[in-house]
This record gives structure tokens, C-alpha cells and sequence, in this order.
């Protein structure tokens, strides 16, 4: 389900997570890891306004491991540490307990040194929408405590959930806006499937991938299609219109005339590319 984002709705939920905000002791950020930039919402740093911070970077097993190890520090230069994790899969989650205690130890042994018994560390996760936070609650509570898929607008009364042995999480994730104001950024949430391609024509959605494959991981849709191509000029749209249209012919994506049909090319594109069978792609560099 694809939320339509009104100034509205930010502006509730922006506030539905400032409220929760003052119950939490640490906020985990999840962003894509294929495009942290584009997945990250734009007014986070004055959201959470200087409250500790966990960052992240989920569904790793689909992206470019170099990347994603330049963007942990690039979240290090930042101040924040970030966590390459996988959360249908349980890859590095656990680490979250270990890396949330670290932010938060000199808080945990001010309690200590006053003689109060550590109490769990509480913790709200937030995203923008599909980025995999309830798989991620279910992953960490080691059941199916939260729904998959989105809830926009679902308030229910507060509940915590008990993760590991020193950590509640609030059951609600706090779900925010992405950013919308950048074309290319529109461009990168729908080739990973951040939002729907049909908010934005499929077509262009695919040409965008395939020119960023070409540049970035040149022998991905060779391998995948068995398409053969030499050099590719990436600015001659026509070259590009092309492979996609090898690439149909390959995958027999024809109308009933016979031509190619270039949507349902580039319908298969993206679906490969979302799934990883295009290999481990980022699109966002730091
Ligand atoms: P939410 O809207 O943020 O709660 O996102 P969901 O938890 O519903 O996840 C959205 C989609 O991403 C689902 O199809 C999940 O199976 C998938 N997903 C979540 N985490 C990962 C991950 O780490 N790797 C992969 N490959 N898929 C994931």
C-alpha cells in the first residue's frame, strides 16, 4: 500500500512522533541500504532533535557490500553509528542491543553510579514506509508481534514489546515521510520499490535503473539476460531504449502485433532488480 502524503499527515505524523519520542531513550533509524540518502526523511535531525541515535541500514543483503561499508563512515563522519543489517533474514540484528547500550553508556553508568537498577532501554523505530520495520520488530521480538505492511493512520494505545533481555521497543513504528522534492530521489525510491513505479511511469522508472546499471555495474544485465552490447552511450536515450527493447525480446515481452511491449520490459527489469537478481546494487553513493 503506498501512503499519499499530505502536508497534513506530516504535519501528524511528525507529531505522533514527538510524542513518542518522550517515552523512548533511543531511536532506531532505518534506512534502505541501497539508498540511504534517498530513504532518509529530509527533516529527521529537527524531528528527533538531538536524541540518541541508532542508524540502520536495512535490506543489505540487496546492496553493493563496498557501498554500504562507505556508508557507515560516511554516517561515522555524521556522529552516527550505522549497522548494515538484513532483517527478513536476522543478519546482524542482534548486534542492535550491544550498539544501543554503547550510545547510550554514559546514561546507563550515571544509573548505576546513583545505585538505580538499569532498567530496559526503550526504543522506537522509525522509517519511511516499507524500508522494513515491521519485519524488523518481528525479527527482534522473535515473533509475529507486528503486522507487515503499512498502518498509516492506525493509533492504537501504546504497547512495549520485550526484545532481548534489556530492551522494550514501542509496538508502533514511528512511520515518516520521504523526500519528495528531488526527481532523482523519486526516481530511486520507485526502482527499489520504496514507492509504487506507477506514481511515476514505469518506463522512466526502468530507463533510470538501466542507465545506472550500465554505469555502475556494467555487466549486471549482460549476465542476468544474456543481452549482448559494447559501449553504451549513456547519454544518447535512444541506446538505452534499445536494451530495454533487447532486453524484452529476450524475456519475450511482446504485444499481440508482436512488437516489444517496453512495459512489461521494464516491469521485469525492476522486479529483478528489487529481488537481487540483478546482483547486490546500490544507487545511492555517498
Ligand atoms: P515497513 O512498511 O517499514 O513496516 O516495511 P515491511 O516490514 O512491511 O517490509 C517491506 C518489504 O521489505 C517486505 O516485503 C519485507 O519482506 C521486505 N524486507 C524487509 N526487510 C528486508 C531485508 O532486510 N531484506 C530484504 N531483502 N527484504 C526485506
Amino acid at each position: 500500500m503506498t501512503i499519499q502524503w499530505f502536508p497534513g499527515h506530516m504535519t501528524k505524523a511528525r507529531r505522533q512522533i514527538e510524542a513518542k519520542l518522550k517515552l523512548i531513550d533511543i531511536v532506531i533509524e532505518l534506512l534502505d541500504a541501497r539508498i540511504p540518502i534517498s530513504s532518509r526523511n529530509p527533516m529527521i535531525d529537527e524531528i528527533l532533535s538531538g536524541k540518541r541515535r541508532l542508524v540502520l541500514l536495512n535490506k543489505a543483503d540487496l546492496a553493493d557490500p563496498g557501498i554500504t561499508e562507505e556508508w557507515v563512515r560516511f554516517f561515522a563522519d555524521e556522529g552516527l553509528q550505522a549497522l548494515p543489517v538484513d532483517a527478513s533474514s536476522g543478519m546482524n540484528v542482534q548486534q542492535i542491543f550491544a550498539l544501543s547500550r554503547e550510545i547510550l553508556q554514559d546514561r546507563l553508568e550515571a544509573q548505576r553510579r546513583k545505585g538505580m537498577r538499569p532498567r530496559a532501554i526503550r526504543a522506537l523505530i522509525v522509517g519511511i514506509p516499507n524500508v522494513g520495520k515491521s519485519t524488523l520488530i518481528n525479527r527482534l521480538a522473535g515473533r509475529s508481534a507486528a503486522a507487515t505492511g503499512d498502518r498509516p493512520g492506525v493509533t492504537k494505545g501504546q504497547q512495549w514489546i520485550k526484545v532481548g533481555h534489556d530492551m522494550e521497543l514501542l509496538d508502533t513504528p514511528g512511520i515518516l515521510w520521504p523526500k519528495f522534492e528531488d526527481q532523482e530521489v523519486g526516481l530511486r525510491l520507485a526502482a527499489t520499490g520504496a514507492i509504487k513505479e506507477e506514481i511515476l511511469n514505469v518506463d522512466d522508472v526502468a530507463f533510470y535503473a538501466v542507465k545506472q546499471l550500465l554505469q555502475h555495474y556494467p555487466d549486471a544485465l549482460r549476465e542476468r539476460y544474456q543481452v549482448e552490447y559494447g559501449e553504451v552511450d549513456l547519454d544518447n536515450p535512444h541506446e538505452i531504449v534499445e536494451l530495454m527493447e533487447a532486453i524484452g525480446r529476450r524475456r519475450g515481452c511482446l504485444m499481440s502485433g508482436g512488437a516489444i511491449d517496453l512495459e512489461k520490459a521494464s516491469l521485469v527489469i525492476l522486479r529483478d532488480l528489487r529481488s537481487g537478481r540483478l546482483g547486490r546494487i546500490s544507487l545511492d553513493r555517498p
